[in-house]
C-alpha cells in the first residue's frame, strides 16, 4: 500500500456563519486531509498540537489508519484560527490567525516516514514545508497546498516550495493572486512555469479545474450540487485527502487516475460541508462515498447523439 506523508496543522477552530456559530472546534488542514484520505490508504500524520489538545487527537483518529507517531504535543496553546462567511457561503474573512505552537515548530518526520511515497504539504508556513522536503527520499509525487496567508506574507518561501512540488492544489482567488492574473486558465499556466507540472485550482460550489501538459489538459468536475450546505470550512483540505488518497490507494499517475482522484477528491468534500467542523466526515461510510462517486458519473455523463 502507498502510504501518505501528511504534514499541516491541526488547530481549534471558531467558524461564524449564517447558520450559526461554534468555537473551538478541531479543524486544521492535515486533520481534515488526514480523515479523508484515511478512506483510501494509510496515512503518517506529522503535525503539532499544544498542552490543550489533551487526547482529543487520540478519540478523532482513532480506528482510522492514521499514524500518530509524528504528532508532536509541546508545552503552549494549538494553533487557532476563526473564519466568518458571508450569507451564500462562498466568501470568508479570516477573523484571526493565532499561530502559537507553529510558531516554533520544527517538523521531524520519522525515520520510519523519510520514504513514503506520496507527501502531501498541508497549508503551513511553505519554509516548514521546505523543511519536510530536506527531510524526505525521492517521493514519487509531493502535492502541496497553500493560501493567501502565505502568498502575501512570504512569497518567496512560496516560490521555493513550487520549485519542488509536481501538484500545487489551490482556490481560484489564491491562483489568481498569486499568478497577477485574472484568467484561470492563464493563472493556472503561470503556476505551471513557477514547478508543479499539475494544478488544481478548486473553485467552491462551482467545482474543481485540474491542469496539466499533454493531451488532457483539462480536467473539471462539477461540485455536488446539494441542498443542505452547512460548513465549507475543510473542504479544501478534504477535497486534498480525497485527492491524494485516491492516488496514492491506485498507486498509478496517469491521466484516468488523476480524473477519478478528482471525483473521489469532490465526493469527499461534498460530505464535509453538510455539517459543521468534522463531524459529517466522522460518521461518513464506505458505501456511502461509492454512492456518490457513482452519482457523480451521472452529473457529467451525455450521449454523443
Ligand atoms: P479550508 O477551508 O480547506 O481552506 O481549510 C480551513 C482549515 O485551515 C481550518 O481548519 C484552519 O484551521 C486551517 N487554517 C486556516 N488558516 C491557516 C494557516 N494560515 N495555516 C495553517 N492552517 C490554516
Amino acid at each position: 500500500m502507498n502510504q501518505i506523508l501528511a504534514v499541516g496543522s491541526v488547530a481549534f477552530d471558531s467558524i461564524k456563519n449564517p447558520f450559526g456559530e461554534v468555537s473551538r472546534v478541531v479543524g486544521g488542514s492535515a486533520t481534515y486531509f488526514s480523515i479523508a484520505a484515511s478512506f483510501f490508504t494509510r496515512v503518517r500524520l506529522v503535525a503539532v498540537v499544544g498542552e490543550d489538545f489533551a487526547d482529543r487527537g487520540a478519540r478523532l483518529f482513532e480506528g482510522r489508519p492514521i499514524d500518530l507517531a509524528g504528532l508532536q504535543t509541546v508545552p503552549g496553546e494549538t494553533f487557532r484560527w476563526k473564519g466568518e462567511y458571508g450569507f451564500d457561503l462562498n466568501t470568508r474573512e479570516t477573523i484571526y490567525t493565532k499561530l502559537n505552537v507553529f510558531e516554533h515548530f520544527q517538523p521531524v518526520i520519522p525515520e520510519a516516514y523519510r520514504t513514503s511515497p506520496f507527501v502531501f504539504l498541508g497549508n503551513i508556513h511553505p519554509r516548514l514545508q521546505l523543511e519536510v522536503l530536506d527531510q524526505v527520499t525521492a517521493p514519487r509525487l509531493v502535492a502541496a497546498d497553500t493560501m493567501n496567508y502565505w502568498i502575501e506574507g512570504t512569497p518567496g518561501d512560496l516560490r521555493e516550495v513550487l520549485k519542488r512540488v509536481d501538484i500545487l492544489i489551490i482556490n481560484d482567488a489564491e491562483a489568481r493572486e498569486l499568478s497577477h492574473e485574472a484568467n484561470l486558465v492563464k493563472a493556472a499556466r503561470a503556476i505551471r512555469a513557477m514547478g508543479p507540472r499539475t494544478v488544481v485550482i478548486k473553485r467552491g460550489e462551482h467545482g474543481v479545474l485540474m491542469t496539466r501538459p499533454g493531451e488532457g489538459e483539462f480536467f473539471a468536475a462539477p461540485a455536488m450540487p446539494l441542498e443542505e450546505v452547512f460548513d465549507p470550512t475543510g473542504a479544501g483540505d478534504t477535497f486534498a485527502g480525497g485527492f491524494i488518497g485516491s492516488l496514492a490507494a491506485c498507486g498509478e499517475i496517469t491521466d484516468a487516475a488523476m480524473a477519478r482522484a478528482i471525483i473521489h477528491g469532490s465526493a469527499l468534500a461534498s460530505f464535509a460541508v453538510e455539517d459543521f467542523s468534522l463531524d459529517r466526515l466522522l460518521r461518513l461510510t464506505q458505501d456511502e462515498i461509492s454512492v456518490r462517486f457513482h452519482h457523480f458519473k451521472r452529473l457529467t455523463h451525455f450521449e454523443e447523439a
